[in-house]
């Protein structure tokens, strides 16, 4: 579904540049999930941009169902880390937008919008606007809007990262039955090793910027997941341990 051919990217300004992502290979099958994870500022957020088709790697390629992208690539739906809800429009019109831009109707739209807020627990806020939210609430609508809008393959960019441990699970679920339900292939940012091994058929451990691949893991816990107690299991806290190993080794040299 999306491959990564010797992936680079370099910022440039002035005589400044800064090595985001180096020599990335990655292979990803369609309605795999792959959780990806690093250190802060190691280049993860550039990493989705490119297969969103938002930035052109500098080296290297980024392929989607056999095409280079070259262009936004309007395949994937993509949930920034930013939350980027439009400030002029409520809630569920925030949501329904894609649907609107796909030309659905209002009726319909209205009707579809209001399942998915009922899923991420918005409902009673579908006529509030984004300044009245909490940043979880705007997380929330964001993810609400991007299952709206259905793309075969789902980029989410810390998606979690706002919410409280119960919220998290409830998403967790969510998100698991959803992409189930709809045969999608998902890329999944975040901080959050717990979260990466409960979701993940892949974890892909980044080092320190510029981002390469420290580690691959395939995580062989059956599915469906019981996204509360799948923790508990030995043989959770196998693929933890050894993640963890990794892991530490970025974040400590990080700090020296
Ligand atoms: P992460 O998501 O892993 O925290 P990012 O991908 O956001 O990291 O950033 C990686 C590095 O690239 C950082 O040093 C950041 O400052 C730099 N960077 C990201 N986007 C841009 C940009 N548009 N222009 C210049 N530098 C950028
Ligand atoms: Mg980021």
């Amino acid at each position: 579904m999306i491959e990564l051919r010797h992936v680079s990217k370099t910022f440039s300004k002035g005589d400044e540049t800064v090595d985001a992502v180096r020599d990335i290979n990655l292979t990803i099958a369609r309605r795999e999930i792959i959780a990806v994870i690093g250190p802060s500022g190691c280049g993860k957020s550039t990493l989705l941009n490119m297969i969103a088709g938002l930035y052109a790697p500098t080296g290297g390629q980024v392929v989607y169902k056999g095409k280079p992208v070259s262009d936004i690539n309007t395949d994937v739906g993509y949930m920034t880390q930013k939350d980027n809800l439009l400030p002029w429009r409520n809630v569920r019109d925030n949501i329904a937008f894609p649907l609107e831009l796909a030309g659905v109707g209002q009726p319909e739209r209205a009707d579809r919008a209001q399942e998915v807020i009922r899923h991420v627990g918005l409902d009673g806020f579908e006529t509030r606007f984004p300044h009245e939210l909490s940043g979880g609430m705007r997380k929330r609508a964001c993810l609400a809007r991007m299952l709206l809008y259905g793309a075969e393959t789902a980029l989410l960019d810390e998606p979690f990262a706002a919410l409280d441990a119960q919220l998290k699970l409830t998403m967790h679920d969510l998100l698991l039955q959803l992409a189930a339900e709809m045969g999608q292939t998902v890329l999944l940012v975040t901080h959050d090793l717990m979260e990466a091994v409960t979701l993940a058929d892949r974890v892909i451990v980044c080092t320190r910027r510029p981002a390469t691949l420290a580690l691959e893991q395939r995580i062989d816990l059956k599915r469906p997941r019981d996204v509360l107690n799948v923790r508990f299991t030995n043989e959770f806290k196998e693929y933890y341990d050894a993640l963890w190993d990794r892991l530490r080794v970025e974040y400590q040299e990080e700090r020296v």
